[in-house]
């Protein structure tokens, strides 16, 4: 099928949802995805952060394809030897009691929404609300759409669940000054992925960890876009020493095929009891055979050391060949998860198209920033040629 038949086919049928690049691409190997006509691109984006081991890992698709020829679905109602192997290496470390396995980031977190409310309906305390940062981006269900603090994701949806409020990110006062005593968790990113690329500060998120502790109320950290090793670390936070109550993970979860998971510790991993949740398909022998592959990588490998080099690389070429330009605003983030903020007079989509025309696949996210977040085996050339081009359309574009 050639690419103005599936254009034709999504623009009569698909839901008008994506603006989407006129590009399909067929198949990846390494860092590097080939479109139907055959052209090469270097991708900087994986997937919006998911394919964290490239395309065409041979572990991954070993395990894949001898799962898939296994067993690849059971539901919940029995055991599976994926699964518990999967259980089994994330709370090994000892750092959460518990997992539950769902199939998408805003799913994870709508696992971590009802042990709030379960909590606070168990013990009759009230604390049924929780507290988000603005500018934050939690998922796409009507709860998670809520918790995200940027109304134009909610507005159109009344009525909206209630039980959330915003608060100003990396204002510890303004987090202080509206914990009510209706409030039963704060919800934070470590580093604000769709909303901007933006890292919580070091004394933000460590003052929310401790005052949190000293409220008795939960810390969630959605760790989504920023777990399963994407910073350097298996999770951002231990960045910053502390310990959330529950974190969620997803995007790179599996390298690619689709699984999520909320891990808890302490009472929110006991609060939900048999009937109070459920998913047909997390946690499925496939999809738990993939992420046991990327863990496995994680824990056992140098995939992590891996991660930090790289990462180390792409922020010194970033500010070596792009920090005086006069387009560039900021760079920031953190391990293979790096921002850019541009002038409004140069926008940040256009840059991405460029790049694209280039060979070079890069996000965009917040306002004009451009967003990096490349498989973990992206080597030093490919990022070298990558921060060449940026370097290029910022020197050739005159405004
Ligand atoms: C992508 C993302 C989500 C939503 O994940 P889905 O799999 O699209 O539901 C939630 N939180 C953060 C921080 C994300 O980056």
């Amino acid at each position: 099928m050639d690419l103005e038949k599936i254009r034709e086919i999504e623009k009569e049928h698909y839901m008008k949802l994506f603006k989407r690049s006129h590009i399909c691409f067929e198949r990846g190997e390494g860092c590097t995805l080939y479109d139907t006509a055959g052209h090469a691109y270097t991708d900087f984006f994986g997937g919006i952060a998911v394919n964290c081991l490239g395309y065409n890992d041979p572990e991954l698709v070993e395990a894949v394809r001898v799962q898939a020829g296994k067993l690849m679905h059971t539901s919940n109602l029995y055991y599976n030897v994926p699964q518990a192997e999967l259980t089994e290496r994330l709370t090994r470390d000892g750092m959460f009691s518990r997992v539950f396995f769902c199939n998408s980031g805003a799913e994870a977190n709508e696992c971590a929404i009802k042990i709030v409310r379960k909590l606070a309906s168990m013990t009759g305390s009230g604390k049924t609300t929780i507290l988000t940062a603005n500018e934050s981006f939690h998922g796409r269900t009507l709860a998670t759409v809520t918790a995200t603090g940027q109304d134009k994701y909610s507005a159109p949806f009344a009525p909206l669940p209630a039980g959330f409020r915003h608060v100003p990110f990396n204002d510890l006062d303004a987090l202080r000054e509206a914990t009510t005593p209706d409030v039963g968790a704060i919800m934070l990113e470590c580093i604000q992925g769709e909303g901007g690329l933006r890292p919580a500060t070091y004394d933000y998120l460590v003052g929310a960890y401790a005052f949190a502790k000293q409220k008795g109320i939960l810390l969630i950290l959605d760790e989504v876009q920023t777990g399963t090793g994407r910073t350097g670390k298996f999770y951002c936070f231990e960045h910053y020493g502390i310990q959330p109550d529950i974190v969620t993970l997803a995007k790179g979860l599996g390298g690619g095929v689709p699984i999520a998971c909320c891990l808890a510790r302490g009472e929110a991993a006991e609060a939900l009891c048999p009937g109070d949740h459920g998913t047909t398909f997390g946690g499925n022998p496939l999809a738990c055979a993939a992420a046991n592959v990327v863990v496995g990588k994680l824990q056992d490998g140098d995939l992590l050391d891996r991660v930090t080099k790289a990462g180390d690389y792409l922020a010194d070429s970033l500010s070596r060949k792009l920090a005086r330009h006069k387009f560039v605003l900021d760079i920031r983030g953190k391990g293979l998860l790096r921002g850019i903020q541009l002038d409004e007079k140069i926008s940040a989509t256009a840059v991405a198209g460029m790049m694209m025309s280039l060979g070079v696949i890069i996000g965009t996210c917040g306002h004009n920033t451009l967003r990096i977040a490349p498989p973990y085996i992206i080597s030093e050339a490919e990022t070298d040629d990558m921060t060449d081009k940026l370097e290029t359309i910022f020197s050739n574009t005159n405004i």
